[in-house]
Order: structure tokens, then sequence, then C-alpha cells
């Protein structure tokens, strides 16, 4: 497997690229603003065949290259439907927005326990709604890494006070992933990557 993260745009949203080491199949998992260029020159440098773009939900900060990179590579974009408004029209979910986005019509709708093929990895989809209605994490079991958006980031949850945000909902999310492997490394959204096990609070929480 091979996993890099970018830290990219005003709010170091992380964008993640993921490829199977043998078929060099890959997927982009959230496309921040700013995020364009380390992506394409990875994927050139690594001679990696992109093959989709996934997104943990729709926030501005999360998608603000989305156009430009499917613009070069036109392969298919996966979001949950409840968040595939504010793929198509930016904005529309309510938050401020600082520069223009460019909006594209989502592909493929995202659902709860879908499995995604990526050369030899799979790639299971886990709804979890709160931080926004269509939020996902992605999960391989595998290789026991958890892609989470901004359900879970190091130390803390992602924000329940946002225009669309569903705060009712965020327990059951956080226990759909609290029984994980505790060894299960996690990708958040934004800052550093941290465990399942570290984030034990979450058991509490829920
Ligand atoms: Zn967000
Ligand atoms: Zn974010």
């Amino acid at each position: 497997m091979i996993l890099e993260v970018f830290p990219s745009g005003p709010l170091e949203t992380n964008s993640v690229l993921l490829a199977c080491s043998r078929t060099r199949h890959a997927a982009v998992i959230d496309v921040p603003p700013d995020s364009y260029d380390f992506l394409c020159d990875s994927i050139e440098k690594q001679t990696l065949s992109l093959q989709m773009i996934l997104l943990t939900h729709s926030h501005w900060d999360h998608i603000g290259d989305l156009a430009k990179l499917k613009k070069k590579f036109n392969v298919p974009v996966y979001v949950h439907a409840a968040d595939a408004p504010n793929v198509e029209n930016p904005g529309v979910d309510g938050l401020p927005r600082f520069f223009p986005i460019a909006g594209v019509k989502p592909d493929h709708n995202l659902e709860d326990g879908q499995m995604l093929t990526l050369g030899d990895l799979q790639i299971r989809v886990i709804h979890t709604p709160g931080h926004s209605p269509g939020c996902v994490c992605f999960y391989l079991e595998k290789e026991k890494v958890l892609i989470s958006g901004d359900t879970l980031f190091c130390g803390a949850m992602g924000r329940l006070d946002l225009p669309t945000s569903k705060p009712a909902l965020m327990p059951s999310s956080l226990k759909k992933i609290a029984h994980l492997p505790k060894d299960t490394r996690v990708i958040p959204g934004h800052g550093e990557e941290t465990t399942i096990g570290d984030e034990s609070w979450i058991n509490k929480n829920t």
C-alpha cells in the first residue's frame, strides 16, 4: 500500500493519496484548495494510475481543487448522496466561501457498508453523519487504516455547529468506529494521525 498525506489550503486540510503498490491503481481522498500540484506530481513520479476520487464530505476545504483534478484525469467522483448537492453547487451548504470553488457533478453515491476495490486494496465505506449529513470514513481492514475526514481528529471530533451539521447523529457515528481494532491508524481530515486506541475517549462519549 502507498499512503501519502498532503495538508493543503488555508485550513491545512489533509488530502490523501492511496494506492496499491502492485497494480499502481490509485485513489485521491479529498481534494483541498492548493492540493492539485502535489497530487499530480506524486501520481506522475510514482507512475500511478488514478482510478477514482473519493470525498469524506463536501465542505469547501475538502473540494477546492476537485474540479481541476477531475478535469485532468477524468475519473469518477464518489460522495455520499446527503453531501452531493454541495459538490455540484458549492455554497448551498450555507458555509461562507473565501474564494470561488467550481462545482462538479458527482458520478457515484457512497453508501454505508459499500466495498470499493483499488487493485489489491479493499476499502469499506462507513457512513458517519454528524459533522455533515453525508460524512463517511474509509476503512482498510487488512491494512488497519481509517481515513476519518472531519468525523474524528487526534483528540477531538468534528464541529457540530455548522449549518448542515446533525449533532444528534454524532454519538452513533462515533460508536461505529470506536470498536475497530485499537492499532488502527486514523488519518483525519486535519492535523496529525492518531490511532483508535489513542482515541478511547470516543467509547466513553458514546
Ligand atoms: Zn468539514
Ligand atoms: Zn475540514
